[in-house]
C-alpha cells in the first residue's frame, strides 16, 4: 500500500502510518493507493487525474469542501473525513473569541503593551442572559450550545436539517432579528454560500456581535466588513476567511475584530483523535479490500 500524507498531520500518526505501507513524498500522487489531506490540498479533478491507484482519500478533518467528492464517485474512490475529532476544539475556540470581544482581551493587552492603563475607557458585557443565535446545530453547534447553556444564555438555533431538539429552533429571519452573538456552523455548500448578505445584516440587531469559526465564503466577506465599518455589528471573531490567508484584506486594518488564521482544529486533543481516526479509517479499508 502507497500512502501519501499531503497536509501535517501528527507525528505519532505518521509513524503508525508506516506499518501499513510505504509513505510517498508530495509530487509522488500517481503511485499513491492512499491519500491523507487537510483542508490545504485541493483535490480537484485536475489532482484525482494525475493519480493512477488512487482508492482512498482520508480528509483529516470535517469540511470536503476541497474535495470534488462527486468527481471521486465517479472514478470509485472513496472518500472519508473524521468529523467526530475536532467538535471541542472549535466549540472552545467559539468561546475564546465570544469571550475576548466581551472582556476586550486583545485591546487591553496591546495598550498595556504601550504601558497604557485604559480601565476607564472599557466596559464589558457579560454573556449571561444574552441570546446566542447558532446556525448548524450538528456536531459543533451542539457543543458550543452545551457551553453556552453553562453561561447562562439564551439559546436559539436554526438548521433545516434538525426537526427536534432541546434548543429553541427558529427560521433564519427570526435567529438574525433576535440575536446578540451570532455563530456559524454550517458547511460551505452551493446553499451555504453567502448566506449572509446584505439582506440578512438589515434584519440583524445593531451591535450584533459575529462568530465565524466555519468557512469563509458563508458569510458575505464585503458585507462584513461594511456592517462592521457602519457599526451594524459590533465586533467579529473570525477563524475562517474567503481567501486564507486573507491579503490586504480591509479585516486586517479594522479594530473591532478578533482574527485567528484558521486554528478551530489545532488542540493537541483534538489532533491526536484525528491521528486515531485516519488509522481506524485506514484499517477498516483494508478490511473491506481483502
Ligand atoms: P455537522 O455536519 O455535524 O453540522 C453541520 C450542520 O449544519 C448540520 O446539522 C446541518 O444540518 C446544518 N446545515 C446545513 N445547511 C444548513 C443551512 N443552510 N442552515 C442551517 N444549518 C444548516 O458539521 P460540524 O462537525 O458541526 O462542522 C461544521 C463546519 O465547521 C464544517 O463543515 C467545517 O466547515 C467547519 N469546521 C471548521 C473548523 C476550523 O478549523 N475552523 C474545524 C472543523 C470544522
Amino acid at each position: 500500500m502507497k500512502i501519501l500524507v499531503s497536509d501535517p498531520i501528527d507525528e505519532k500518526t505518521m509513524e503508525e502510518l508506516e506499518n501499513y505501507g510505504e509513505l510517498l513524498k508530495k509530487g509522488e500522487e500517481e503511485k499513491a493507493d492512499v491519500i491523507i489531506v487537510r483542508s490545504r490540498t485541493y483535490v480537484d479533478k485536475n489532482y484525482i487525474d494525475k493519480t493512477k491507484n488512487l482508492k482512498l482519500i482520508i480528509r483529516a478533518g470535517v469540511g470536503l469542501d476541497n474535495i470534488d467528492v462527486e468527481y471521486c464517485k465517479q472514478k470509485g474512490i472513496r472518500v472519508e473525513n473524521t468529523p467526530e475529532a475536532s467538535a471541542i476544539a472549535v466549540a472552545e475556540l467559539v468561546f475564546a473569541h465570544i469571550l475576548s470581544i466581551a472582556r476586550n482581551t486583545v485591546f487591553c493587552t496591546n495598550t498595556m503593551k504601550e504601558c497604557k492603563w485604559c480601565k476607564k475607557d472599557l466596559m464589558g458585557f457579560e454573556l449571561h442572559g444574552k441570546t446566542l443565535g447558532i446556525i448548524g446545530l450538528g456536531r459543533i453547534g451542539g457543543e458550543v450550545a452545551k457551553r453556552a447553556e453553562a453561561f447562562g444564555m439564551n439559546i436559539i438555533a436554526c438548521d433545516p436539517f434538525v426537526k427536534t431538539s432541546n434548543y429553541k429552533l427558529v427560521e433564519l429571519s427570526e435567529l438574525l432579528k433576535q440575536s446578540d452573538i451570532i455563530t456559524f456552523h454550517v458547511p460551505l455548500t452551493e446553499r451555504t454560500k453567502n448566506m449572509i448578505d446584505k439582506n440578512e445584516f438589515e434584519l440583524m440587531k445593531k451591535g450584533v456581535v459575529i462568530i465565524n469559526t466555519s468557512r469563509g465564503g458563508i458569510i458575505n466577506e464585503d458585507e462584513l466588513i461594511k456592517n462592521l465599518k457602519n457599526g451594524k455589528v459590533s465586533f467579529a471573531g473570525l477563524d475562517v476567511y474567503e481567501e486564507e490567508p486573507p491579503k490586504d484584506s480591509p479585516l486586517l486594518k479594522l479594530d473591532n475584530v478578533v482574527l485567528t488564521p484558521h486554528i478551530g482544529a489545532q488542540t493537541i486533543e483534538a489532533k491526536r483523535r484525528i491521528g486515531k481516526l485516519i488509522i481506524e479509517k485506514l484499517k477498516l479499508f483494508i478490511e473491506e479490500s481483502k
